[in-house]
């Protein structure tokens, strides 16, 4: 199973994936999964999806989670490819950590949100989060640096929750 139709699954809900605008219209919390950001923009606009999903934002009537590449899209338009969604009033940069040969795991400090304590972050080819604005709810923090924000009902996180059996992140997420 898709790791986090199963981490949505562990944590008590009945999940759908969402390929379609009939589909998007079903469901009141989405995820945008990791992967490369450009082709998920692509395949968004290309299924027409991305209008819906902003529209749905951004009236509060659907809840957001991105990791990794769905993280990107949230963040703040600043020109840089793929456009973001300004979703989440923060600068995400990609591949701010370097090459996929530069991936790695290290302990993520929850400060508000899903929890307290550490849980494992793993980190694939992850961007960073820079310059959140005021607004912009820290919920995790790997050393110094924000890798898990939210606004409103919108949540991006860096690492991928989805791919350890942790399932406080998409828990939480669902009764956003
Ligand atoms: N590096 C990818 C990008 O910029 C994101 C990687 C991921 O989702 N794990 O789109």
């Amino acid at each position: 199973m898709e790791p986090h139709l199963h981490a949505l699954h562990s944590a008590g809900c009945d999940p759908i994936e969402v390929r379609t605008p009939d589909q998007l219209q079903e469901v009141t919390h989405l995820v945008l999964p990791g992967g490369e950001s450009t082709t998920l923009r692509h395949l968004l606009d290309l299924h027409h999806l991305s209008t819906t999903i902003l529209e749905r934002v951004q009236n509060g009537d659907l809840a957001l989670l991105g990791t990794c590449a769905g993280a990107i899209l949230m963040g703040r338009d600043e020109g840089e490819d793929p456009q973001r969604w300004s979703l989440i009033d923060v600068s995400v940069q990609r591949n701010a950590y370097g090459r996929q040969i530069h991936s790695f795991i290290a302990p993520v400090q929850w400060k508000s949100g899903p929890g307290s304590g550490e849980s494992e972050g793993i980190f694939i080819r992850a961007p960073r989060l820079e310059q959140p604005a005021p607004e912009v709810e820290i919920l995790a923090v790997c050393g110094h640096e924000p890798v898990a924000v939210r606004q409103n009902r919108c949540v991006a996180c860096t690492f991928h929750p989805e791919l350890t059996a942790d399932p406080r992140v998409h828990r939480w997420f669902l009764g956003l």
